[in-house]
């Protein structure tokens, strides 16, 4: 472990040299800027300075020029570009929203942001008005990648396409969301054929008891239904259990399971060593403290929700890894990331 805290002593280094780096960039780039050094070079503006005199792509110049010209107006953002609180993608969300004397207020709301975080926040101050509500379905040409996963009808893909381009990151789940208001978010996602026909079915499903559904009730209603089920085997729902009569012997009772639930929050307690907890969500599992082929009991107190990596690692530790190998496929190594 000691190591492993070397090592990220090191990483901690190169990455404050980096965002040294790059705030000393922005800087003696707004100076450049200022002195319109860009057209003594024959250029007509910075950003085709950036990309035609430094070689970076459109994008990559188009952040720099919006920070370039911020702190040019505000240099208070200098420092927190400089430790890391901000970075280029978040300070572009910021610009949308920076007005004349609101910048003590807004900058903090910005710090440790995602690009994607950043934009939510600047969606709630500024919301789009009267955000575009339509669904458009647009079959796309290209090929479908073959690192997807198998799916019959995957050479004809069909796209819920907003009418606007996307501005949005894509999500592990690759689908691009779009803030457009506090509450409300643009989904760009790529389906199968088969997956609107499987729309058009729950429509017509819904037809009597929700006339005139819109897709997004549609698959909110199959959502709820997908979580209740989730909830109801793992026991975690809000319906009381029967007593705690069917729980076997050993198995942790329903209200049991549900009390934990709630006290952690849902996600993964293993605590790291740099201090927090993993807090993953994914692959839950109930884990016992003292464990129960130890005499542990199966009470609130000696149970914890910990994701199946750490789950597996914990069992590893009280019981070696020779035995774990014979009841588990997946090998948790320290050497490598966690994937929960
Ligand atoms: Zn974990």
């Amino acid at each position: 472990m000691s190591n492993a805290r070397d090592l990220t002593i090191r990483l901690a280094e190169l990455l404050s040299r980096e965002q040294d780096a790059m705030a000393e960039f922005l800087v003696a780039l707004a100076d450049f800027d200022r002195k319109r050094a860009w057209a003594e070079l024959g250029h007509s503006s910075l950003f085709w300075f950036l990309h035609r005199e430094l070689r970076l792509s459109k994008g990559a110049a188009h952040y720099r020029k919006v920070a370039a010209e911020l702190i040019q107006k505000h240099s208070e953002l200098v420092a927190p570009l400089r430790d890391g609180r901000l970075c280029l993608s978040t300070v572009v969300e910021l610009e949308k929203v920076i007005e004349p004397g609101n910048l003590a207020e807004l900058l903090p709301r910005f710090f440790h942001l995602s690009r994607r975080e950043a934009a939510e926040v600047a969606a709630a101050i500024r919301p789009v008005v009267r955000p575009p509500m339509r669904d458009v379905v647009t079959v796309v040409a290209t090929p479908c990648p073959s690192t997807t996963s198998v799916d019959a009808d995957c050479d004809n893909p069909v796209v819920v396409q907003p009418h606007e381009p996307l501005l949005g990151v894509g999500s592990p789940a690759a689908s691009a969301v779009v803030p457009l208001t506090e509450n409300l978010r643009r989904i760009h996602v790529t389906v199968a054929k088969r997956f609107l026909a499987k729309l058009d079915a729950a429509r017509d499903a819904l037809s009597h008891s929700h006339p005139g559904a819109t897709n997004e009730s549609i698959l909110e209603a199959g959502l709820d239904l997908l979580l209740a089920r989730h909830r109801k085997r793992r026991g975690i729902g809000a319906r009381p259990a029967r007593n705690g009569r069917g729980t076997a012997p050993g198995r942790i009772p329903a209200e049991v399971k549900r009390e934990v639930w709630a006290r952690d929050g849902g996600c993964c307690r293993w605590p790291l060593d740099g201090g927090g907890v993993c807090g993953s969500t994914l692959r839950l599992e109930f884990d016992h403290v003292v464990p129960r082929g130890r005499g542990g009991p199966s009470e609130a107190a000696n149970v914890r929700l910990l994701c199946r990596f750490h789950n597996q690692l914990t069992a590893r530790q009280v019981y070696g890894g020779d035995l774990m190998d014979r009841f588990t496929r997946e090998v948790p190594r320290v050497s490598e990331p966690s994937a929960a």
